[in-house]
């Protein structure tokens, strides 16, 4: 018999309707997991039990009174990555600046959760401020992967994918600005979605870079994303990039079949420098749709040699705006003894941000001043339309496209600290998605011979999310959700 906290969501939701479960039990069971299992995954950053059980008796009532009422996340303990507001929960970004940051308020992701009854069971370990690709860049501490503990988790959302493929939560929410959901997932094995850009509300997500982030989702299955889609989509008139746009039933799209659907394989995705484990597992799974009935073609992205250089200019740009609002005053680290203003905003900042933090406030900073901005920022800015261009000509010629997620499995802890640019590269395949703003989702499809996960990234015009849906629940069909977790 498998342990609570083995079930997905869904499961959980059949055993909570059917009350051969209490919602109560259920957050004791994975309360209990998180005190055995996450001194040594590390993906909390904050636990919030007192709160969980509060939540989780509510759920029994209204289980209990009438069980229509209940939703698909009624009763289901969720977990938070540490850059979304929640009120009365310090939300740090894995920073020390925001150490002591209790959010007067709750994002509207975090609104929809409650009002559909899910139970926080706390926040989650990031790269500070999401920026970076192992969550080794965390002020507090490391993640470990649960499949293993010497390797990292990915990042920026480290602690989402880790505490859902380590079963310490029942799904999660990260934040993707350059890969930042998928690229975690794909390392943990779980299903990590990052929706079009606008299609989730962002009201109350700690900004990074404004023209990139989108808050999406961690679950262990292709039906648990889209049942958590269903909750955090939605126009939001307290964020201006919000998009008044009807939300589909998102389970309407787990449908067998992909006979009409024809899959893009970039050429420019399938270079040198791509693990050949990775190639292979991941041309499996597009045989895997095939046999599903979708047909496959060759398409080229041409420009997606310029991509992490355009990004790593145009995110760190829109970073040291956005950070510069942390001066120890409004927002941020107070710190004792200064001599005047000045000294205060600079002993602030220095010992507030880490170094990782430091280096992307200076790039922006630089390619932003006057002189540099033609050559730098404006250029950026042209790149990204060429690639939006390459996309749009793409899906004239197919519905998805089919790629890694990343060109190696889970590196080791250490293995890139010492060399930012290669931490940039292994955002290759995810950062475009962004530059786009269109969805991509990373789903399971396979492990190496580690032992490692390995994941299948698909991708979708502006607001195709039923497309990539469809076209992951295909994969998931012909090879199985995993029969194994990692035991931890
Ligand atoms: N790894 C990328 C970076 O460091 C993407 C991060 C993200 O998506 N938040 O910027």
């Amino acid at each position: 018999m498998s342990s609570l906290t083995d079930f997905t969501m869904h499961e959980l939701h059949e055993l909570l309707v059917r009350r051969e479960v209490s919602a109560v039990e259920v957050t004791k069971a994975y309360l209990d997991r998180i005190d055995g299992v996450d001194p040594k995954v590390g993906a909390y950053l904050t636990l919030t039990p007192d709160q969980a059980l509060d939540q989780a008796e509510k759920a029994d009532r209204c289980l209990a009174r009438k069980v229509e009422d209940a939703t698909p996340l009624t009763g289901i303990p969720v977990g938070i990555k540490d850059v979304i507001c929640t009120r009365g929960v310090r939300t740090t970004c894995g920073s020390r600046m925001l150490e002591n940051f209790v959010p007067p308020y709750n994002a509207t992701v975090i609104e929809r959760l409650e009002a559909h009854g899910a139970v926080m069971l706390g926040k989650l370990n990031m790269d500070e401020f999401a920026m970076g690709s192992s969550t080794e860049n965390s002020a507090f501490h490391p993640t470990h992967n649960p499949w293993d503990l010497e390797r990292i988790p990915g990042g920026s959302s480290g602690g989402s994918a880790a505490s859902v493929a380590a079963r310490t939560c029942a799904c999660s929410l990260g934040s993707d600005t350059g890969g930042s959901i998928r690229q975690p997932a794909s390392h943990c094995g779980v299903v990590g979605m990052k929706p079009t850009y606008g299609r989730v509300s962002r009201y109350g997500l700690v900004a990074f870079a404004s023209s990139l982030d989108q808050i999406g989702s961690l679950t262990r299955d292709v039906t648990d994303c889209a049942l958590l889609l269903n909750v955090i989509s939605g126009y939001d008139p307290r964020d201006s990039t919000s998009i008044p746009r009807d939300v589909p039933d998102y389970t309407l799209s787990l449908i067998p079949g992909l006979k009409g659907c024809t899959i893009g394989i970039p050429r420019e995705y399938f270079i040198s420098g791509l693990d050949p484990e990775v190639e292979r597992s991941v041309r499996d799974a597009i045989s895997a749709l095939e046999s599903q009935g979708a047909r496959v073609e060759e398409v080229s992205l041409p420009h997606t040699d310029y991509a992490v250089a355009a990004y790593y200019i145009i995110a760190p740009a829109e970073a040291s705006s956005n950070l510069s609002r942390y001066d120890g005053v409004k927002y941020g680290l107070r710190v004792r003894g200064f001599k005047d203003l000045t000294d205060m905003y600079k002993k602030a900042r220095s010992q507030g941000f880490g170094p990782e933090v430091k280096r992307r406030i200076m790039i922006g900073t630089y390619s932003l001043s006057a002189g540099y901005y033609d050559a730098y920022y404006k250029k950026a800015s042209q790149v990204r339309t060429l690639i939006m261009q390459d996309f749009r000509n793409a899906f004239e010629k197919c519905d998805v496209i089919a790629a890694p997620v990343a060109p190696t499995t889970a590196f080791r802890l250490g293995e890139k600290t010492g060399d930012p640019l290669q931490m940039y590269l292994s955002d290759i395949f995810t950062i475009p998605v962004n530059l786009a703003g269109i969805p991509g989702i990373s789903v399971p499809c396979g492990l190496s011979r580690d032992g490692l996960p390995i994941g299948l990234q698909l991708m979708a015009g502006h607001f195709g999310e039923e497309r990539l849906l469809t076209a992951a629940y295909n994969l998931e069909l012909v090879l199985g959700p995993w029969k194994n977790w990692p035991t931890v």
